[in-house]
């Protein structure tokens, strides 16, 4: 199970839709993407473990309600699992955000002078003349100082810190929605059925999810899809051709 990516903190969110700096709604379009592909990445997650685990039992047992629970102790676990891990990764992302904040605001206070040399330096390195970037420093520091050394110091956006509730209950729903899929197919077909109907809708919903998450990212899209769908194919297989063993011992 990996952690998905709200957690992680995203420098500069595709570059390659077309974001430019100043660009009107540029960061909140950005900011959804961030969300989109963090709920695409929780329910391909739901979906390869859930299926792996189901699909193990299976092999194992044909008894429906050893499979249920099974998957629903596995569903439940991964999606709190997800959710915590989403938790504190986002909390301490936020911690660290604002105690560079709080920084920032102390020095700008103490040393003034410093921090506008800093900040023309910056724009300077940008590429701007060396009075063009004093100018920019000058007028910027009047404006908001503080957003203007966090934007381009750090890139902390102050009033787009992430929110941990929000990110553990995102990464929660969609692994959740993910896992309900190989959970749903496993117990409502029949037992001649199940194995084949769970691979086949597996399979049909991985190559949904690669699909969606190299478009959000601007990748290919047929390696991604191939990539998923044979990394969630082989899990089944191997969970699978493990508990026919198991079973096969045990009868
Ligand atoms: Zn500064």
């Amino acid at each position: 199970m990996t952690s998905s990516a709200t957690g992680t903190p995203a420098p500069r969110p595709f570059p390659q839709m077309g974001e430019h700096a100043g660009e009107p709604h540029s960061d909140s379009l950005g900011d959804k993407l961030n969300s989109l592909r963090a709920a695409v990445l929780g329910a391909n997650d739901g979906i390869v473990s859930t299926a792996g685990l189901v699909m193990g039992v299976a092999g194992a047992t044909a008894d429906r309600q050893v499979i249920l629970i099974a998957g629903l102790a596995g569903l439940v676990a991964g999606a709190l699992s997800m959710a915590v891990g989403e938790y504190v990764s986002v909390s301490t992302q936020r911690d660290t955000e604002r105690a560079l904040i709080a920084k920032e605001t102390r020095e700008l206070s103490e040393e003034p002078e410093d921090e506008l040399a800093e900040l023309a330096e910056l724009y300077r390195q940008k590429g701007l003349s060396q009075g063009l970037a004093r100018q920019v420093a000058v007028e910027l520091t009047a404006h908001d100082a503080l957003r203007s050394h966090l934007d381009i110091e750090l890139g902390i956006d102050p009033d787009q810190l992430t929110n941990p509730w929000h990110a553990a209950w995102a990464s929660m729903i969609s692994f959740t929605a993910g896992a309900l899929l190989p959970l749903l197919t496993i117990t409502l077909f029949s037992p001649d059925l199940r194995v084949v109907v769970t691979l086949a809708a597996v399979g049909l919903a991985l190559a949904g999810t690669g699909f969606l998450s190299a478009r959000i990212g601007g990748a290919p899209v047929r390696p991604a899809v191939r990539r998923v769908v044979i990394g969630g194919v082989l899990a089944m297989a191997v969970t699978y051709a493990i508990g026919s063993l198991i079973g096969l011992g045990i009868a």
